[in-house]
């Protein structure tokens, strides 16, 4: 299909736009068109987040949609830009970044639409403005396997894809994805206005954020009445409970740079991420990261450390270093107490106590001894809740080490018939997924993708959307990762 003409009308859609952040003003943002992408075909769509939007699914069957979804036509009522930011890149400052690939649209029923991929921006730097299929898949499926976990993240509408090549290590062919979310707002936007001396605008932007996303922090009375204190305290309390779910879960994110960090606490920017296979706390995901800088283990610890430069980009409107410490040093109460809500959710307990914290504690070592496969052994666990029978060997048949873990199931199994009700195999099959997103997956829908068989893709993408049904015609998408997996790697190229 020929893309539209120069002088086809803008798509009407009735959606009704908002351009909130574009009125922040011109400091914040350069105005352009995305670059046309040739001949688009659909790759990947979200019924429910086009629903969301309020566009219906059927949108994501039109031509019209495709088109402008690509880059090839414009939404009446849209005014699309590309945001400036900075950051700190594998603990460095890196100075000024902003969107190289990614256009935002606009905002329509309070979410903002974003191209990513859709061609050169001012902050492209040394890029070709483009993504490529693969890691445009893997951000598609992951949002919105997340999304169904519970995790906060952008959402992903679709996925479109052009046989257009583009350069990496090797030739690929390119895609853009439409990334939805409150607002695309991460911790490098306010160190870009800090850092460059630019006060007036870093006081803009936190008003914008506070006014529109965290209006409590203006009542807020821990701080002296200071807003840009209780800014500070709500994000790194959505920071720590973010990352508790995503160690949780297993996810390692890959590239945790302040750039890629959201001001909502959404997970954002899906590069060379993670669901760990084995549980090895060590795993560096990133082939691009030879020091190890984001080790699964080492998350929470990065998001503390991330939270201090926005902590320090804030000061200027914070005044007082006391205040601004104060706010940042309640993750080290709030991050452990998420995890250990969270913890004690995937044992079966609605809330942790001291034997659920001790079961973990013993649990986990026993784990990374035998790397033991994280998905599969708390799916398991979860079944031999129901009747905690210690003669049922399928959750000590995974460990090497059969009598650790047979007095760990034994210890556990002795939960019940205390005060607190036995471990509750509802609330564990409903905590711990029967599918996650494993590498191996991600690759078998892209490569099917490439010769343009979508069925993979959209097979998988149905059973991560309701990870907790047990789905028994996929039960192969809920196995041990095949020996190549072990061989995929992923680097930051995208
Ligand atoms: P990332 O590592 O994906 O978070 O990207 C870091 C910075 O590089 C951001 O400013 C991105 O917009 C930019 N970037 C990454 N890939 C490209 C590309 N292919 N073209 C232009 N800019 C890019
Ligand atoms: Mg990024």
């Amino acid at each position: 299909m020929l893309p539209p003409s120069a002088d086809t009308p803008a798509l009407d859609t009735g959606l009704v736009w908002k351009h909130s952040f574009a009125a922040l003003g011109e400091d914040f943002f350069v105005p352009l068109q995305p670059t046309p992408l040739p001949a688009p075909y659909w790759v990947g769509r979200s019924s429910e987040v086009a629903e969301q939007l309020g566009i219906g699914a059927s949108a994501l069957q039109s031509d019209d949609w495709l088109q402008a979804l690509s880059g090839n036509r414009s939404l009446a009522g849209s005014k699309s830009l590309a945001s400036v930011y900075s950051g700190h890149q594998f603990g460095q400052w890196a100075g000024q970044l902003g969107d190289g690939r990614a256009i935002l649209l606009g905002e329509a029923n309070g979410l903002e639409l974003q191209l990513k991929g859709a061609g050169l921006t001012p902050f492209s730097r040394m890029g070709d403005g483009r993504a490529v299929l693969r890691s445009s898949i893997r951000e598609f499926l992951c949002s919105e396997a997340m999304h169904a976990l519970h995790v906060p993240t952008t959402r992903a509408l679709c996925v479109t894809g052009s046989d257009a090549p583009v350069r990496r290590e090797t030739l690929e062919t390119s895609a853009v994805v439409t990334r939805v979310a409150p607002s695309f707002i991460r911790f490098g936007h306010f160190e870009h206005f800090s850092h460059h001396g630019q006060p007036e605008q870093l006081k803009t932007l936190a008003d914008y954020v506070i006014d529109r996303f965290y209006p409590d922090c203006r009542q807020d009375t821990r701080f002296n009445g200071n807003p840009y204190a209780a800014l500070l305290l709500n994000v790194t309390q959505r920071t720590a409970e973010m990352v508790a779910l995503w160690q949780s879960v297993g996810f390692c994110h890959g590239v945790m740079n302040t750039d890629n960090m959201s001001i909502l606490g959404l997970t954002i920017d899906y590069g060379p991420f993670q669901f760990l296979d084995a549980y090895d706390p060590g795993h560096v995901c990133n082939h691009s990261d030879n020091q190890g800088r984001y080790a699964f283990y080492k998350q929470p610890n990065v998001a503390y450390w991330n939270l201090f430069c926005l902590g320090q980009a804030l000061l200027p409107l914070i005044e007082e270093q006391g205040l601004a410490i104060t706010a940042l040093e309640t993750f080290k109460a709030i991050y452990p107490e998420a995890l250990a809500h969270r913890m004690a959710a995937k044992l079966g307990f609605a809330r942790p106590d001291a034997q659920t914290n001790a079961l973990i504690e013993t649990l986990l070592p026993l784990m990374a001894a035998d790397k033991v496969d994280m998905c599969i052994f708390w799916r398991r666990l979860s079944h031999w809740a129901k009747a905690c029978d210690l003669k049922d060997p399928q959750v000590r048949d995974l460990f090497l080490n059969r009598e650790a873990i047979g007095a760990w199931l034994l210890q556990y199994s002795e939960q019940s018939g205390q005060e607190t009700p036995g471990p509750d195999a509802n609330l564990m099959l409903k905590t711990n997924p029967k599918f996650v997103l494993r590498n191996h997956l991600g690759e078998m829908a892209i490569q099917s993708a490439k010769s343009k068989d979508y069925s993979v893709l959209n097979n998988l993408m149905m059973v991560l959307q309701t990870p907790f049904d047990e789905h028994p015609e996929f039960d192969s998408l809920a196995d041990f990762p095949p020996d190549w997996a072990s061989r995929i790697e992923i680097s930051c190229s995208s």
